[in-house]
């Protein structure tokens, strides 16, 4: 393990983690783009999570819906890497979690919701795209149990969708915001299981070094952020995070 990250972090007590679909592949959860990635193997799927088609047609809704109830995100469990970010939260170092996850494994960790920011929503939650109403995925999921294969909205009729951020779709600001000054105000920046392809996510590495935070990549494929950060480690997650956290005290 490098020695220097772990003497970052031992030191640090305000430590920001950016986490990608790399995290959550040790928990069965395929990630998007990379070798046995969903868009790698069926180029098609990237069509349910395309705002504009999801709207347009109710055939990618029914087939969107029934993709939802087969995830494995919904019987994953968190793993190693995880864990090893809760460890960093206890121990007092822990500013909080960016996530372009919507699987929900850092809060199921033990990681406090409100140190999370999915930037890319929860998987777990549905809305109105009319009205904002919320509901669960799990009541929206015995609706097709039952029989619907598009279920609309119960206050207005209209259509539903995941609280996920589809293509097409502006991030929430609020949770950008948050993120982006956890990005300013950190002394270390660590960059987990992302290829930092998708914007906005991958230029908050850009906010950290400029306000003058140690950038670590940690993620198994090339970044374009690697040249520019301090640390690139290409080690598997799941031994990577838990060898950085083992042994911290926590910070006074
Ligand atoms: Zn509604």
């Amino acid at each position: 393990m490098n020695t220097a990250v772990r003497e970052w972090i031992r030191t640090s007590d305000s430590i920001t983690v950016l986490t990608g679909a790399g995290i959550s592949t040790d928990s069965g959860i395929p990630d998007y783009r990379g070798p046995q990635g969903v868009w790698t193997k069926d180029p098609d799927a990237e069509k349910l999570v395309r705002y504009d088609t999801y709207m347009a047609d109710p055939e990618i809704r029914r087939r969107s819906w029934l993709a939802r109830r087969d995830n494995p995100a919904l019987l994953a469990r968190p793993n190693a890497g995880h864990r090893a970010l809760v460890d960093l939260e206890r121990s007092g170092r822990l500013l909080g979690v960016i996530t372009q996850n919507v699987d929900g494994l850092h809060v199921r960790a033990g990681n406090s919701p409100d140190k999370v920011m999915e930037l890319h929503g929860t998987m777990f939650e549905v809305l109105c795209t009319d009205c904002d109403a919320r509901t669960t995925l799990d009541e929206t999921l015995a609706r097709i149990a039952v029989g619907e294969d598009d279920p609309r909205c119960v206050a207005c009729g209209g259509i539903q969708k995941t609280a996920t951020v589809m293509f097409g779709q502006a991030l929430d600001r609020r949770v950008l915001e948050r993120a982006a000054i956890a990005a300013q105000v950190c002394d270390v920046f660590l960059a987990v299981g992302t290829s930092l392809q998708v914007e906005p996510a991958a230029s908050l590495c850009g906010v950290a070094l400029e306000a003058g935070a140690k950038l670590v990549v940690v993620n198994a494929g090339e970044t374009p952020y690697d040249g520019a950060a301090h640390a690139v480690v290409r080690e598997p997650i799941g031994e990577v995070l838990p060898a950085l956290v083992d042994g911290l005290t926590p910070t006074g």
